[in-house]
């Protein structure tokens, strides 16, 4: 396509919150062309080229798209009450991916323009492979996945103790989660992920709150195991995130060379200053703990997890507050998958800022500093000239109420790459006529 033939929309007069700058920047005009942004700046600097389609955004915030750091997003979707590990096991591939495309959906909805799925893949042709490519070819729409292609736990890790203990060996039913034992079996799984096209990997390295039979105070694989599978995945050039929830399991992840510890529940003072020193990020999931202990999610939930879930939830908020106070950096997660509906990851936000962070802090945690974690910094995480057009324009302020954030509504447009993936004024309109 050549450049006139490329669409070109200037949103005119808004207040910009960049992803970079401290604060907001009143009347900016952005000008986006294909895939890009080509233009940003205050209103009265900026040419409109005669082409664009002008959109009026007096009043309104420009923001760049959402990152989350943490989904699951081949979960069930519908209102039955059902057990989500059971659903998973029960239902074959298409259906679950069926669910993870309206996942998905629900998710770019509500800004979200970058998931990393973290894991929990039940097929043997991984579902978060499958709907990132589908997706990324435009057959449909849905944000950029990060897929994981499936966690690797130890026998008897968080991963495997999710599952019900009469799956002895998962590997054996060709579950996208697999277990693996001795640094061997850790490169071989880790491999195996690279060659199905992952874009990180997903490992445990401490035991957790939705598996059975473990806490999460138990260590998940030795220094040696964990090594295996960071030393594969970085010659690939790609992330490991690790499930981490208590402290030794962290302390071994940041040693081990993970890059996101996933939860963070359990910090001390040690634990912090490694994560300085190595520049290990921290993926938040505030709410989810917080949900499972106040009994506020729609499924079934066994006694096991709530009482873990109750043991955490306090410490865990402790735990991201004193590490944002001292620098780490903070990526918002929020673990999404069958106890909190997708599309409502913005509930994070207002939990970052009960947790000590500034507004403008929890924006970039889900912008500016997610791009950085995930090593996309040259496309996304930022409204600047030249990358990628991946923004959204919201009504109202959400450094005055970051609460705003999770009203859908209000959510009016919605960027991905430079398409307009979410008009909130033309689907009322269509709503109305139908
Ligand atoms: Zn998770």
């Amino acid at each position: 396509m050549n450049h006139s033939e490329e669409s070109c929309i200037a949103l005119v007069n808004g207040t910009l919150i960049d992803g970079n700058r401290d604060g907001p920047v009143p009347n900016s005009t952005v000008i986006l062309r294909g895939k890009k942004i080509e233009e940003v700046g205050k209103k009265e600097k900026i040419i409109i080229p005669d082409a664009a389609i002008k959109w009026d955004v007096t009043g309104k915030f420009i923001l760049p798209g959402f990152m989350d750091a943490h989904v699951h997003l081949a979960a069930y979707a519908g209102d039955q009450r059902i057990e989500p590990r059971l659903w998973r096991l029960e239902n074959p591939a298409a259906l679950k991916i069926l669910h993870a495309y309206k996942n998905a959906k629900e998710t770019l909805m509500a800004g979200f323009t970058t998931v990393r799925n973290a894991g929990n893949v039940t097929t043997r042709e991984p579902e978060d492979i499958i709907l990132r490519d589908t997706i990324q070819e435009g057959t449909v729409s849905g944000p950029k996945i990060l897929a994981c292609g499936g966690g690797v736990s130890m026998t008897a890790g968080k991963g495997a103790l999710y599952y019900p203990a009469y799956l002895p060996v998962v590997p054996d039913l060709g579950l996208g989660e697999r277990t693996a034992d001795g640094p061997y079996e850790v490169r071989k799984e880790v491999r195996h992920r690279l060659r199905i096209g992952a874009d990180f990997i997903k490992i445990y390295t401490s035991g957790g709150v939705a598996s059975k039979g473990d806490k999460p105070e138990y260590d998940n694989w030795t220094l040696e195991e964990i090594k295996a599978a960071t030393e594969e995945a970085h010659n690939f050039g790609k992330r490991v995130a690790s499930h981490a929830e208590g402290l030794n399991g962290i302390k071994n992840a940041i040693m081990g060379g993970v890059d996101t510890i996933e939860h963070a529940c359990i910090l001390d003072d040690e634990a912090i200053e490694m994560m300085l020193k190595a520049g290990t990020y921290v993926s938040t999931t505030l709410v989810v703990m917080k949900a499972i202990a106040d009994g506020q999610v729609r499924f079934p939930v066994s006694n096991y997890v709530i009482e873990k879930a109750k043991a955490l939830a306090e410490i865990h908020f402790d735990s991201i507050r004193r590490a944002h106070e001292a620098g780490v950096k903070i990526v918002l997660g929020t673990d999404t998958f069958d106890l909190l509906r997708h599309g409502e990851n913005a509930v994070e936000f207002h939990h970052l800022v009960e947790a000590g962070l500034s507004p403008m802090e929890a924006i970039k945690a889900a912008t500016k500093t997610a791009a950085e974690a995930f090593d996309l910094s040259d496309d996304v995480g930022s409204i600047e000239k030249g990358k990628l057009a991946d923004l959204l324009v919201i009504d109202g302020n959400p450094l005055e109420n970051i609460r705003l954030l999770e009203e859908k509504d209000r959510i009016e447009l919605v960027f991905k790459a430079g398409k307009m993936v979410k008009n909130q004024k033309q689907a009322k309109d269509s709503n109305t006529d139908s």
